[in-house]
């Protein structure tokens, strides 16, 4: 079923977990999230990226809306790292509950405007938005960083940029990077500490795929209630098909891809309960 994702937020902060988030690009992703999430009783996050969005376009949306709204989880569908306000505006055209405002390859002041934009646009329609401050570093997508020098969230300055914006979500840098972290993880929590003290809102964690329980369940104690989990499960479902395409005698594609479903369902599954929110959909 589908709820506002204020609602969805608002359970996770008083039970103190926080919500998967997976990027999905077809069908088969799309099966996989529900299925983990059902079988875990979780809320969940489905989301797709802006390159997903111009691949699937409205089949593709349509497709994620409809398995949201007929799962026996509290689920919402999310657009991932929007950097234009076109693609925005087609989001909310086509019913996504909330999006997320991607303005921290801008200046300062020019995510600001920017992300204030987009925040008039949305909540209009009650659709939530969460922006991001600082700049990860790795590649997502095509979206790739040209410096791996990551710009980190400043405390005092992402309080003024929550309360100017009226954003309802604030993706943090603390040195999470996307993609795969090609050396041991370093979180700043000093940092993330400060932040949550600073800012009242609901922190999000991008480039969590890898990274260890502990940085995990720490990050969740300093208030984060949104992990975007992108990585992990697209590597689940092509070794899947790799392995389908080297073992089999004779390739019969439903079992490829129920086979790079449960691959992939698998990652969600141990997501979601890394991320505590198994069983949390008791409480809706
Ligand atoms: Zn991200």
């Amino acid at each position: 079923m589908i709820v506002p994702t204020s609602r969805l937020l608002q359970a996770a902060q008083a039970e103190r977990y926080a919500i998967g988030a997976f990027n999905v690009y077809n069908m088969e992703g799309v099966k996989a999230v529900f299925a983990a999430a059902e079988a875990e009783n979780s809320p969940v996050i489905l989301q797709l990226h802006p390159s997903a969005l111009r691949y699937g376009g409205v089949p593709l949306v349509s497709l994620s809306i409809e398995a949201a709204r007929q799962s026996s989880v509290p689920a919402v569908v999310h657009l991932d790292h929007s950097t234009s306000i076109a693609d925005i505006q087609t989001a909310l055209r086509f019913g996504f509950n909330s999006v997320m405002a991607d303005g921290s390859h801008l200046d300062y002041q020019q995510n600001l405007d920017f992300t204030r934009k987009i925040v008039e646009l949305a909540h209009t329609q009650n659709i939530l938005v969460e922006a991001e401050l600082g700049r990860l570093s790795g590649t997502e997508d095509g979206l790739s960083v040209a410096d791996y020098e990551a710009r980190l969230t400043d405390p005092a300055l992402a309080a003024e940029f929550s309360r100017t914006t009226g954003i309802d979500l604030l993706a943090v840098c603390i040195g999470n990077v996307h993609g795969e972290y090609r050396t041991e993880p370093h979180l700043d929590f000093p940092r993330l500490e400060r932040i949550h003290h600073q800012v009242d809102i609901p922190l999000v964690l991008h480039g969590a795929s890898g990274l260890p329980e502990e940085v995990i369940y720490r990050s969740v104690e300093l208030g984060v209630r949104k992990i975007n989990v992108n990585t992990e499960v697209r590597n689940a479902y092509i070794n899947s098909l790799k392995n389908s395409l080297d073992r089999a005698v004779k390739l019969d594609l439903i079992d490829m891809m129920q086979a790079s479903v449960a691959a992939m369902q698998a990652v969600v599954a141990a997501k979601i309960q890394l991320f505590g929110s198994s069983n949390q959909a008791r409480n809706f």
